[in-house]
Protein backbone atom coordinates (compact mmCIF):
# COMPACT_ATOMS: atom_id res chain seq x y z
CA UNK A 1 0.00 0.00 0.00
CA UNK A 2 1.01 2.97 -0.92
CA UNK A 3 -0.14 6.87 0.18
CA UNK A 4 0.25 10.15 -0.75
CA UNK A 5 -0.68 13.49 -1.00
CA UNK A 6 0.72 17.21 -1.91
CA UNK A 7 2.23 18.83 0.66
CA UNK A 8 1.06 22.88 0.40
CA UNK A 9 3.14 26.05 0.84
CA UNK A 10 1.94 28.89 2.74
CA UNK A 11 2.27 32.73 2.51
CA UNK A 12 1.83 35.00 5.37
CA UNK A 13 -1.12 37.38 4.46
CA UNK A 14 0.43 39.54 7.69
CA UNK A 15 2.68 38.81 10.18
CA UNK A 16 3.34 40.82 13.12
CA UNK A 17 6.08 39.37 15.48
CA UNK A 18 5.95 40.71 19.29
CA UNK A 19 8.81 40.23 21.77
CA UNK A 20 10.15 36.48 23.09
CA UNK A 21 7.79 34.27 25.49
CA UNK A 22 9.41 32.70 28.38
CA UNK A 23 9.70 29.58 25.99
CA UNK A 24 11.89 31.44 23.79
CA UNK A 25 9.61 31.28 20.85
CA UNK A 26 8.33 34.90 19.80
CA UNK A 27 4.67 35.76 20.07
CA UNK A 28 3.25 36.17 16.81
CA UNK A 29 0.14 36.72 14.80
CA UNK A 30 -0.27 36.16 11.54
CA UNK A 31 -3.00 35.67 8.61
CA UNK A 32 -1.82 32.69 6.82
CA UNK A 33 -2.72 31.44 3.34
CA UNK A 34 -2.37 28.01 1.55
CA UNK A 35 -0.95 27.99 -1.82
CA UNK A 36 -1.28 25.94 -4.71
CA UNK A 37 2.52 24.88 -4.85
CA UNK A 38 3.42 21.53 -3.21
CA UNK A 39 5.77 18.73 -2.59
CA UNK A 40 4.57 15.52 -2.79
CA UNK A 41 4.85 13.33 -0.02
CA UNK A 42 4.61 9.37 -0.24
CA UNK A 43 4.41 6.85 2.44
CA UNK A 44 4.77 2.65 2.43
CA UNK A 45 4.01 1.60 5.72
CA UNK A 46 7.17 -0.60 6.66
CA UNK A 47 6.81 -3.82 9.39
CA UNK A 48 9.22 -1.79 11.27
CA UNK A 49 12.13 1.06 10.95
CA UNK A 50 11.99 4.27 9.16
CA UNK A 51 13.42 5.32 5.72
CA UNK A 52 13.46 8.35 3.90
CA UNK A 53 14.36 10.01 0.41
CA UNK A 54 14.09 13.31 -0.86
CA UNK A 55 14.86 14.49 -4.22
CA UNK A 56 16.18 16.68 -4.42
CA UNK A 57 18.32 15.54 -1.56
CA UNK A 58 18.30 17.86 1.24
CA UNK A 59 22.12 18.53 2.70
CA UNK A 60 20.87 17.47 6.10
CA UNK A 61 21.26 14.29 8.01
CA UNK A 62 18.09 12.18 7.66
CA UNK A 63 17.06 12.51 11.37
CA UNK A 64 16.51 16.29 10.90
CA UNK A 65 14.50 16.14 8.29
CA UNK A 66 11.29 17.35 9.35
CA UNK A 67 8.80 14.42 7.78
CA UNK A 68 11.39 12.08 9.48
CA UNK A 69 11.07 13.60 12.87
CA UNK A 70 7.08 13.73 12.03
CA UNK A 71 7.48 9.97 11.86
CA UNK A 72 9.17 9.45 14.95
CA UNK A 73 6.73 11.61 17.07
CA UNK A 74 3.84 9.59 15.76
CA UNK A 75 4.87 5.98 16.44
CA UNK A 76 6.15 7.49 19.74
CA UNK A 77 3.13 9.16 20.60
CA UNK A 78 0.47 6.28 19.21
CA UNK A 79 2.80 3.50 20.79
CA UNK A 80 2.12 1.78 17.74
CA UNK A 81 4.41 -1.18 16.17
CA UNK A 82 5.01 -0.14 12.75
CA UNK A 83 7.57 1.83 10.66
CA UNK A 84 7.09 3.75 7.09
CA UNK A 85 9.26 4.37 3.68
CA UNK A 86 8.68 8.14 2.89
CA UNK A 87 9.68 9.60 -0.31
CA UNK A 88 9.89 13.54 -0.84
CA UNK A 89 9.47 15.60 -3.92
CA UNK A 90 10.27 18.90 -2.75
CA UNK A 91 9.21 21.35 -5.18
CA UNK A 92 9.10 23.78 -2.28
CA UNK A 93 12.10 25.76 -1.98
CA UNK A 94 14.09 25.24 1.02
CA UNK A 95 14.48 28.29 3.71
CA UNK A 96 12.35 30.37 1.50
CA UNK A 97 9.35 31.63 4.13
CA UNK A 98 7.25 29.41 2.06
CA UNK A 99 6.86 26.75 5.57
CA UNK A 100 8.17 23.75 2.94
CA UNK A 101 9.48 21.80 5.75
CA UNK A 102 6.54 22.01 8.14
CA UNK A 103 4.30 21.24 4.98
CA UNK A 104 6.01 18.26 4.80
CA UNK A 105 5.67 17.35 8.29
CA UNK A 106 2.17 18.11 8.34
CA UNK A 107 1.59 15.45 5.37
CA UNK A 108 3.45 12.98 6.87
CA UNK A 109 1.91 12.86 10.23
CA UNK A 110 -1.98 12.79 8.20
CA UNK A 111 -0.86 9.74 6.01
CA UNK A 112 0.62 7.84 8.40
CA UNK A 113 -2.40 8.41 10.69
CA UNK A 114 -4.17 7.41 7.90
CA UNK A 115 -2.17 4.29 6.87
CA UNK A 116 -2.78 3.12 10.40
CA UNK A 117 -6.42 3.59 10.48
CA UNK A 118 -6.48 6.80 12.50
CA UNK A 119 -5.60 6.48 15.77
CA UNK A 120 -5.28 10.26 16.70
CA UNK A 121 -8.17 12.58 15.62
CA UNK A 122 -7.10 15.85 13.69
CA UNK A 123 -6.99 18.04 16.97
CA UNK A 124 -4.73 15.48 17.86
CA UNK A 125 -2.31 15.64 14.93
CA UNK A 126 -2.23 19.31 15.27
CA UNK A 127 -1.07 19.09 18.81
CA UNK A 128 1.59 16.74 17.50
CA UNK A 129 2.42 18.98 14.47
CA UNK A 130 3.08 21.84 17.32
CA UNK A 131 5.42 19.82 18.97
CA UNK A 132 7.64 19.50 15.27
CA UNK A 133 7.25 23.44 14.51
CA UNK A 134 5.48 26.30 14.94
CA UNK A 135 3.85 26.39 11.38
CA UNK A 136 3.34 22.82 11.50
CA UNK A 137 -0.59 23.01 13.40
CA UNK A 138 -1.54 25.62 10.46
CA UNK A 139 -0.06 23.05 7.80
CA UNK A 140 -2.55 20.38 8.91
CA UNK A 141 -5.33 22.60 8.76
CA UNK A 142 -4.70 24.34 5.44
CA UNK A 143 -6.85 26.58 3.60
CA UNK A 144 -6.98 30.21 5.19
CA UNK A 145 -6.39 30.77 9.43
CA UNK A 146 -6.02 33.63 11.94
CA UNK A 147 -2.82 32.30 13.30
CA UNK A 148 -1.58 33.49 16.74
CA UNK A 149 0.39 32.59 19.99
CA UNK A 150 3.94 30.71 18.87
CA UNK A 151 1.60 29.14 16.19
CA UNK A 152 -0.35 26.55 17.77
CA UNK A 153 -3.79 28.50 17.64
CA UNK A 154 -4.69 28.16 14.42
CA UNK A 155 -8.71 29.62 13.53
CA UNK A 156 -9.61 28.91 10.31
CA UNK A 157 -11.06 31.58 8.18
CA UNK A 158 -13.75 31.50 5.59
CA UNK A 159 -13.71 33.76 2.48
CA UNK A 160 -14.06 33.62 -1.44
CA UNK A 161 -11.71 35.83 -2.06
CA UNK A 162 -10.34 35.39 -5.28
CA UNK A 163 -6.45 36.76 -6.35
CA UNK A 164 -3.48 35.18 -7.81
CA UNK A 165 -0.27 35.21 -6.78
CA UNK A 166 3.27 35.41 -8.39
CA UNK A 167 6.00 34.14 -5.83
CA UNK A 168 9.43 35.29 -6.58
CA UNK A 169 13.63 35.20 -4.67
CA UNK A 170 16.67 35.63 -6.32
CA UNK A 171 17.94 31.74 -7.15
CA UNK A 172 20.21 30.28 -4.86
CA UNK A 173 19.36 32.79 -1.84
CA UNK A 174 18.27 31.15 1.42
CA UNK A 175 17.07 32.84 4.84
CA UNK A 176 17.26 31.10 8.15
CA UNK A 177 14.11 31.84 9.89
CA UNK A 178 16.42 31.32 13.37
CA UNK A 179 18.70 34.34 12.22
CA UNK A 180 16.55 36.72 11.02
CA UNK A 181 14.23 36.36 13.87
CA UNK A 182 17.22 36.68 15.87
CA UNK A 183 18.11 40.27 14.34
CA UNK A 184 14.80 41.21 14.28
CA UNK A 185 13.69 44.09 17.05
CA UNK A 186 9.95 43.37 18.25
CA UNK A 187 8.02 46.81 18.12
CA UNK A 188 6.84 48.14 21.14
CA UNK A 189 3.06 47.17 19.49
CA UNK A 190 2.32 45.74 16.12
CA UNK A 191 -0.55 47.30 14.16
CA UNK A 192 -3.74 46.02 15.45
CA UNK A 193 -5.66 45.23 11.90
CA UNK A 194 -5.62 41.67 11.49
CA UNK A 195 -9.54 42.18 11.83
CA UNK A 196 -9.11 44.68 9.21
CA UNK A 197 -7.90 42.04 6.79
CA UNK A 198 -9.97 39.26 7.22
CA UNK A 199 -13.31 41.64 6.80
CA UNK A 200 -11.48 42.89 2.88
CA UNK A 201 -10.77 39.36 2.41
CA UNK A 202 -14.25 38.36 3.82
CA UNK A 203 -15.86 41.04 1.20
CA UNK A 204 -13.67 40.17 -1.82
CA UNK A 205 -12.04 43.85 -1.65
CA UNK A 206 -8.54 43.12 -2.94
CA UNK A 207 -7.66 47.13 -3.19
CA UNK A 208 -8.66 47.20 0.56
CA UNK A 209 -6.78 43.80 1.85
CA UNK A 210 -3.67 44.96 -0.54
CA UNK A 211 -2.89 48.28 1.56
CA UNK A 212 -3.63 46.49 5.06
CA UNK A 213 -0.92 43.76 4.36
CA UNK A 214 2.41 43.91 6.81
CA UNK A 215 5.35 41.52 7.50
CA UNK A 216 6.77 43.08 10.55
CA UNK A 217 10.28 40.57 9.66
CA UNK A 218 10.61 42.32 6.33
CA UNK A 219 12.94 45.33 7.32
CA UNK A 220 14.66 42.89 8.83
CA UNK A 221 15.37 40.55 6.14
CA UNK A 222 15.75 43.13 3.16
CA UNK A 223 18.75 44.15 5.21
CA UNK A 224 20.15 41.03 5.57
CA UNK A 225 18.73 40.60 1.90
CA UNK A 226 18.60 44.03 0.09
CA UNK A 227 17.75 41.88 -3.15
CA UNK A 228 14.39 41.44 -1.65
CA UNK A 229 13.45 45.15 -2.02
CA UNK A 230 14.54 44.85 -5.57
CA UNK A 231 11.65 41.95 -6.44
CA UNK A 232 9.01 43.76 -4.38
CA UNK A 233 9.93 46.91 -6.80
CA UNK A 234 9.81 44.77 -9.32
CA UNK A 235 6.70 43.33 -8.77
CA UNK A 236 5.07 46.35 -8.16
CA UNK A 237 6.23 47.83 -11.57
CA UNK A 238 4.98 44.97 -13.46
CA UNK A 239 1.29 45.69 -11.90
CA UNK A 240 1.29 43.82 -8.63
CA UNK A 241 -1.27 45.12 -6.25
CA UNK A 242 1.04 44.45 -3.60
CA UNK A 243 4.18 42.84 -2.98
CA UNK A 244 5.53 41.78 0.42
CA UNK A 245 7.66 38.92 2.05
CA UNK A 246 6.25 35.66 3.15
CA UNK A 247 7.47 34.67 6.42
CA UNK A 248 10.87 35.20 7.64
CA UNK A 249 11.63 35.35 3.29
CA UNK A 250 13.38 35.38 1.00
CA UNK A 251 10.29 34.63 -1.25
CA UNK A 252 8.41 37.78 -2.16
CA UNK A 253 4.85 37.43 -3.37
CA UNK A 254 2.78 39.93 -5.49
CA UNK A 255 -0.84 39.89 -5.61
CA UNK A 256 -2.53 40.76 -9.16
CA UNK A 257 -6.52 40.33 -10.05
CA UNK A 258 -6.00 38.47 -13.04
CA UNK A 259 -4.83 35.01 -14.04
CA UNK A 260 -3.45 35.97 -17.08
CA UNK A 261 -1.15 39.12 -15.82
CA UNK A 262 0.13 36.61 -13.04
CA UNK A 263 1.10 34.17 -15.68
CA UNK A 264 2.85 36.95 -17.91
CA UNK A 265 4.66 38.35 -14.68
CA UNK A 266 6.28 35.29 -13.75
CA UNK A 267 7.91 34.25 -17.11
CA UNK A 268 8.86 38.05 -17.15
CA UNK A 269 11.04 37.70 -13.81
CA UNK A 270 11.79 34.11 -14.87
CA UNK A 271 13.59 36.00 -18.07
CA UNK A 272 15.02 37.80 -15.50
CA UNK A 273 16.70 35.06 -13.77
CA UNK A 274 14.61 34.71 -10.67
CA UNK A 275 13.49 32.13 -9.12
CA UNK A 276 9.70 32.41 -9.74
CA UNK A 277 5.87 30.60 -10.17
CA UNK A 278 2.38 31.65 -10.16
CA UNK A 279 0.09 30.26 -7.74
CA UNK A 280 -3.17 30.25 -5.80
CA UNK A 281 -4.39 30.25 -2.92
CA UNK A 282 -6.00 27.00 -1.94
CA UNK A 283 -9.34 28.28 0.17
CA UNK A 284 -10.70 24.97 1.70
CA UNK A 285 -9.57 23.63 5.16
CA UNK A 286 -8.96 20.33 6.96
CA UNK A 287 -11.47 20.82 10.20
CA UNK A 288 -10.44 19.27 13.07
CA UNK A 289 -13.16 17.56 15.07
CA UNK A 290 -12.98 18.00 18.61
CA UNK A 291 -12.76 14.56 20.78
P1 LIG B 1 9.32 28.43 7.98
O1 LIG B 1 8.38 27.29 8.28
O2 LIG B 1 10.08 28.88 9.18
O3 LIG B 1 8.72 29.52 7.17
P2 LIG B 1 10.95 27.98 5.68
O4 LIG B 1 9.84 27.81 4.74
O5 LIG B 1 11.68 29.29 5.61
O6 LIG B 1 10.47 27.74 7.13
P3 LIG B 1 11.85 25.29 5.23
O7 LIG B 1 11.93 25.05 3.77
O8 LIG B 1 10.73 24.69 5.97
O9 LIG B 1 11.98 26.86 5.49
O10 LIG B 1 13.25 24.83 5.83
C1 LIG B 1 13.78 25.32 7.03
C2 LIG B 1 14.94 24.42 7.45
O11 LIG B 1 14.41 23.15 7.80
C3 LIG B 1 15.93 24.19 6.33
O12 LIG B 1 17.14 24.78 6.68
C4 LIG B 1 16.06 22.70 6.18
O13 LIG B 1 17.38 22.27 6.30
C5 LIG B 1 15.25 22.10 7.32
N1 LIG B 1 14.34 21.01 6.89
C6 LIG B 1 14.07 19.92 7.58
N2 LIG B 1 13.21 19.12 6.93
C7 LIG B 1 12.89 19.73 5.79
C8 LIG B 1 12.05 19.39 4.69
N3 LIG B 1 11.35 18.26 4.66
N4 LIG B 1 11.95 20.26 3.68
C9 LIG B 1 12.64 21.43 3.72
N5 LIG B 1 13.47 21.79 4.72
C10 LIG B 1 13.61 20.96 5.75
Amino acid sequence: MILQRPALAKVNLALSVRGLRSDGYHQIESVMQTIDLADEVRIRPLRWGLRLTCHPSLSIPLDRNLAYKAAELFFRATSLRGGAEIVIRKRIPVAAGLGGGSADAAATLILLNDAYGNPLSPMQLEELGGQLGSDVPFAMRQGTAWVAGRGEQVTSLTHSCSFHLVLAKPVGTFLSTRDVYTRYQPKEESPNIMSAIVKALKSNDIATMAGLLFNDLEETACRMLPSIASIKQELRQQGAVVALLSGSGPTVFGVFQQENEAVRVAQTLAGKGYWTVAAHPVLSANSPDEE
